[in-house]
């Protein structure tokens, strides 16, 4: 680097000042810091920091850190630091505020420059001098010069300063100096059960005291024989502790490195060069020196502890034993944080499994108070979360604050009691819910301690309302089509037995015939039921769409029912003239055709069946009914009528209402749901309006032939 002659001289006085202050007779911190005051009346940089490896040739060797008066909010980085000792020449980096340059500190939120000096001498890294500026001061070049040449003289104040701190014929200070530092550690150890804390404060001790630029600390997993890497310092981000993409720890076969040498063997290892081994393969091509020790708890190595530099033999005889010392301090406080963390995962796994189960869970203790519960169980009870924790404490406040939907709230506070009065049993019951409907089946098991006392309950709450739906509609249809099937088929064989056995006088066989004929009659219209129910649900149905005009399907289906209308007048009241509508005759006329045998069938002592039929404007029309021209058809009867409660479910398959009069009617439930289904595949809605005692009115509404359906 050329520098004028100005420079030079002005560089020159530079080195001497500091030259002589680094070897004046006074503390090292203070000689440290009127060095960065010189530095910044000259150069005006912002910040500095001196980082010194003072008496790292011996084991206890600690890093001792200087920093200039004036600050920045910015945190020093370390990872950069140990980057730049690596490599051993002056570095200058730019930190952009809009990208991390390296490491892990806080972004500066302006741009800096940075400026590294390794100081090196005689083989071996004694510090590390930095300095920060911000954008606009760029390092003039004289610095670089100034520091190549203030590097030895920084060099040797340390080791100076070293030896003071060492002296070379004093062993036991140094040891007492270890023994001391150990017995830090333990402290430090014994105030900590957390695992992470305790394996981040070994490496934190092991690289300080070792003189390392990276490390460390793998737990063994000696039945896959792998090393899950737990903490480390010091290493770029590929090779560092946690894989951030993926949220898993790294994992490596103990058969690489010499760590996993370590593992395996349980001793502790230590390879001052690696170039000189060839043997060994290392993922960090920049690691030269390199120390790996067990931490072994009852003849079994639990962790490894790996050390690195990029100095061959920065690692000698007494770092090792050092190193092994601390392992040794550490596996009981590790063994107990390792169980503790794997009682703290067991916790953390069950609390997983706890919260995300579709069963409601609640735990009692011995006075049924709940002491704690899953989401599930505030929403299959129906019940608002916080409400729950604002008011909820016993198990028998559930029967208060589901009172308005208990069905038999008596059963509830039973099994509350029973619970209590026989703490060692194991109770089920199942409860019923009104408003929505609902089954939820209860479980209810006493919960122990690892003594085998009784702690409390564990309730367990399903919901099997739909299981439940499902049984009924299967036993339903198994009841209602055996019935529906057996009758019919007896009275054919009964009579067709009749015929075959005797002959019969002309008139008495035409009414046997008859009856065959009308029973074989029901027994297909079960069967088209059925069919067309399967056919409906498994979407098979296409209509068949037409231009009609209603009118002419109307006639054609009273003269069908004319036999059936002996006890019933049937009204009709058609709006003249009415649109034609688009609509499939055959499902149009299915349609009308169980609406009116329900008319029929539910009016048991006759009276008046009224078909009303207009177009009605939307506004007659229920609220959530699609828009266009609509064609209202009403079947109204003065039948039995349908209680509040059925009318809801008259819709669903095989549901029939259970009252006396039904049961002797007859039928298989089928029909309603197969006319709702028929009138939303023409795009319509279909509603009720019904009083017990006092007959029914059924609507449902056709779309009126648009122009061009009419000509589709
Ligand atoms: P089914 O008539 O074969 O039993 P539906 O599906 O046609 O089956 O009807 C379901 C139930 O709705 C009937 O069992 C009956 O209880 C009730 N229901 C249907 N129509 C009427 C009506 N017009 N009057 C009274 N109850 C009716």
């Amino acid at each position: 680097m050329a520098l004028s002659l100005d420079q030079s001289i002005a560089t020159l006085a530079v080195l001497s000042e500091a030259t002589r202050m680094l070897h004046e007779a006074r503390p090292f911190g203070a000689r440290i810091h009127d060095l960065f005051n010189l530095l910044h009346r000259t150069f005006a940089y912002h910040d500095a920091r001196l980082t010194c490896w003072i008496g790292s040739a011996r084991p206890g060797a600690t890093r001792q850190q200087f920093y200039s008066a004036d600050g920045w909010p910015y945190s020093w980085d370390d990872t950069l630091m140990r980057q730049v000792a690596r490599q051993d020449q002056i570095a200058f980096h730019q930190l952009m505020a809009n990208g991390r340059a390296t490491g892990t500190g806080q972004l500066p939120a302006v741009p800096i420059v940075y400026l590294g000096v390794p100081i090196f001498w005689g083989g071996r890294l004694w510090g590390m001098l930095e300095l920060r500026a911000s954008q606009g001061t760029l390092f003039a070049d004289e610095l670089y010069g100034l520091m190549a040449a203030l590097a030895p003289q920084l060099a040797a104040a340390i080791m100076a300063e070293s030896k003071q701190q060492w002296p070379a014929d004093s062993e036991s200070t140094a040891l007492a100096a270890v023994q001391q530092q150990l017995a830090l550690f333990d402290d430090d150890l014994q105030n900590t059960l957390a695992l992470p804390h305790v394996l981040s404060l070994l490496l934190r001790r092991a690289i300080e005291l070792s003189g390392a630029e990276s490390g460390a600390v793998s737990l063994i997993d000696h039945e896959r024989g792998e090393l899950i890497l737990q903490v480390s310092e010091g290493y770029p981000p590929e090779l560092s502790s946690l894989d951030l993409q993926h949220g898993q720890r790294q994992r490596w076969s103990w058969e690489i490195g010499l760590s996993g040498q370590a593992a395996r063997s349980g001793r502790a290892l230590l390879v001052r060069d690696v170039t000189q081994e060839p043997s060994l393969r290392l993922t960090n091509s920049s690691v030269r020196a390199e120390l790996a020790a067990p931490i072994i708890v009852d003849g079994q190595a639990l962790a490894i502890i790996t050390l690195d530099s990029p100095r061959s033999a920065a690692f000698g005889d007494d770092e090792l034993s050092f190193i092994q010392a601390l392992c040794q301090r550490s596996a009981r406080p590790l063994q107990r944080a390792m169980h503790y963390q794997e009682m703290l995962e067991t916790s953390t796994h069950l609390s997983q499994v706890f919260g995300s189960l579709p069963t409601g869970l609640a735990l009692m203790d011995t006075g049924s108070r709940i002491v704690r519960s899953n989401p599930a169980w505030a929403s299959l009870w129906g019940l608002d979360p916080e409400e729950l924790q604002r008011t909820f404490y016993v198990a028998i406040d559930l029967v208060d604050a589901l009172l308005s939907r208990l069905i038999e709230p008596m059963q509830l506070t039973e099994f509350c009691a029973n619970g209590q009065r026989s703490p060692a049993e194991v109770q089920i019951t199942t409860v019923r819910l009104s408003n929505p409907t609902q089954e939820l089946h209860v479980l209810s098991v006493p919960t122990r301690d690892s003594q085998d006392q009784i702690t409390g309950r564990l309730w367990a709450v399903n919901d099997v309302t739909r299981e439940r739906e499902v049984d009924r509609l299967k036993n339903e249809f198994v009841s209602i089509v055996s019935h529906e099937l057996r009758t019919p088929l007896t009275s054919i064989l009964g009579y067709t037995e009749l015929l075959l056995a005797r002959d019969f006088p002309a008139e008495e066989r035409k009414q046997f015939v008859k009856t065959v004929y009308d029973e074989a009659s029901r027994l297909a219209l079960l069967v088209e039921d059925l069919l067309g129910m399967s056919r409906l649900e498994a979407g098979k149905v296409q209509l068949n769409r037409w231009v009609i005009a209603l009118r002419q399907i109307i006639a054609e289906l009273t003269n069908q029912l004319n036999t059936q209308l002996a006890r019933h007048r049937l009204v009709i009241r058609i709006e003249d003239p009415l649109p034609p509508v688009y609509i499939d005759r055959d499902r149009t006329k299915q349609i009308l055709f169980n609406l009116l045998t329900n008319a029929i069938k539910y009016s048991p002592r006759g009276g008046e069946i009224e078909l009303v039929i207009s177009e009605v404007h939307l506004r007659q029309l229920p609220a959530d009914h699609p828009r266009g021209r609509w064609v209202l058809v009403g079947v109204r009867d003065q039948g039995i009528g349908i209680a509040a409660e059925d009318l809801p479910r008259i819709w669903e398959r095989f549901y029939r209402v259970d009252n006396g009069n039904t049961r002797r009617i007859g039928g298989t439930g089928l029909g309603l749901s197969i006319t709702k289904a028929l009138v939303e595949l023409h795009g319509g809605m279909i509603w009720v309006e019904s009083k017990i005692g006092e007959g029914s009115n059924f609507y449902f509404t056709l779309p009126v032939a648009t122009e061009m359906a009419r000509r589709g």
